[in-house]
């Protein structure tokens, strides 16, 4: 398979590591609901899981919950909810959509807040190399101590302070040495959760959770990372850097693997903005989850596209249009011979995971079901792969969410992880 990696910025051949496949995906911050754009970044990864399985490989997959963060904090705030509280709901909800779409769970589910004893022991190791300092119970990562900085995102400084002002930082923190310095733990702030630590009672930076939880549940090398564009940076750089000059061991991830941002009315789609499409609204208007899916899938991930509800209603078509060809009844005549679409549709998925040449190879094939079946050919065969390829994309052909994947969810609330026996 080649795969496109955000690091080197081409399609590279893909082999793993070690005897399976590591990914870990940033998850959501549970403070509000699971709009298209989250939808479009965990459906390509589960379709990219589903593939990879399905070529052989075993995958360990952890997503996270990143359950302590200033969104949270501020959002419990305006509503008037503790925050751990507002944190679980929202998980749940985000839980349910998944499930409801059919996005398998991955193996390991943690949130930042369980990772806390891990946050402190890398922060420390930090301080100890010369890559961070302490001030005032605040412990910031010294960017200018790192050269390789910068080599996710090819940005220059001042492009690189420029995003980061935008998201999230504080150029003007008159503790930090450089404004692009950030932050690994904060120091307690009045009414804030916090967590005893050698620098006095705080919480972590949003950047180190992701370090944490990776490491502890994959290891110091990741096969694939993954999650929205807007990461990229400052988000993964951060990572990268966190990571590699805690373990010492480079490349901290093997693939960046980054899907794209979802628009609407010309914006990304986003909170602040307010211009979200929901996937709770498109359920409850009775759209399936199969035209859910093929309206994502049917962009490729790595491009940028603007939601529009014809294109929702198309995939409706599309979603009925496959369920249907599985129903129809052939003859005894010659088979269907399915072989070429098998083909088209696995060569689009080994190039970069090419979704929408798979749904076009679908469709061809469905296409081609209905005309031999009316010509009386025998189309079992070709009904059974339509089904088979369709899995591989999650399709469930009008059939409820698979109770493996709603019971795989279910014990990731509880537990954390999906197999009882594999604890973290
Ligand atoms: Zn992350």
């Amino acid at each position: 398979m080649q795969l496109y990696n955000s690091l080197t910025k081409r399609k590279e051949p893909f082999s793993p590591f070690g005897p399976f496949v590591t990914l870990y995906v940033c998850g959501v911050t549970p403070y509000d609901t699971t709009h298209l754009g989250h939808a479009f970044t965990y459906v390509t990864f589960d379709v990219l899981v589903r593939y990879l399985e399905a070529r052989g490989y075993r995958v360990c997959y952890t997503q996270n919950v990143t359950d302590i963060d200033d969104d949270i904090l501020r959002k419990a705030r305006e509503v008037g909810k503790a925050w751990d509280e507002l944190g679980r709901e929202q998980t749940e909800a985000f839980v349910r959509d998944m499930a409801d779409l059919n996005v398998r769970p991955p193996d390991f589910y943690p949130r930042a807040t369980w990772v806390i004893p891990y946050i402190i022991k890398i922060t420390q190791a930090l301080v100890e190399r010369g890559f961070a300092y302490v001030r005032e119970g605040n412990v910031y990562y010294r960017v200018h101590a790192d050269p390789e900085f910068g080599k996710l995102s090819r940005m220059d400084y001042a492009e690189m302070l420029r995003v980061a002002n935008q998201r999230g930082n504080n150029p003007d923190d008159p503790l930090k040495d450089d404004p692009l310095d950030f932050v690994l733990w904060q120091a307690a702030q009045p009414g804030e959760p916090s967590w005893e630590s050698p620098w006095g009672p705080g919480r972590p930076g949003w950047h180190i959770e992701c370090s944490a939880m990776s490491l502890q549940f994959l290891g110091a090398t990741l096969d694939i990372h993954g999650g929205g564009a807007d990461l990229l940076f400052p988000h993964h750089e951060c990572e990268i850097a966190q990571s590699e000059k805690f373990t010492g061991q480079r490349p901290f991830v093997r693939w960046w693997v980054h899907v794209a941002m979802v628009r609407k009315d010309g914006e990304k789609m986003s909170k602040s903005l307010g211009n979200l499409v929901l996937v709770r609204d498109l359920l409850n208007a009775g759209f399936s989850p199969d035209a859910i899916r093929l309206n994502l899938l049917h962009h490729h991930y790595r491009q940028p596209w603007e939601w529009n509800a014809d294109e929702q209603e198309e995939a409706q078509a599309w979603a009925d249009d496959l369920t249907g060809a599985l129903a129809v009844a052939g003859g005894t005549g010659t088979p269907l011979d399915a072989a070429p679409f098998r083909r088209a549709f696995e060569a689009a998925l080994a190039d970069d995971l090419n979704a929408p040449r798979a749904v076009e190879a679908l469709r061809q094939l469905a296409a081609a079901v209905r005309q031999a079946a009316g010509e009386g050919c025998d189309v079992r065969d070709a009904q059974r792969t339509l089904r088979d390829l369709g899995h591989v994309l999650g399709l469930r052909f009008g059939e409820p969410p698979a109770p493996a994947v709603v019971e795989g969810w279910r014990r990731l609330l509880k537990t954390g992880t999906r197999n009882p026996e594999r604890t973290p």
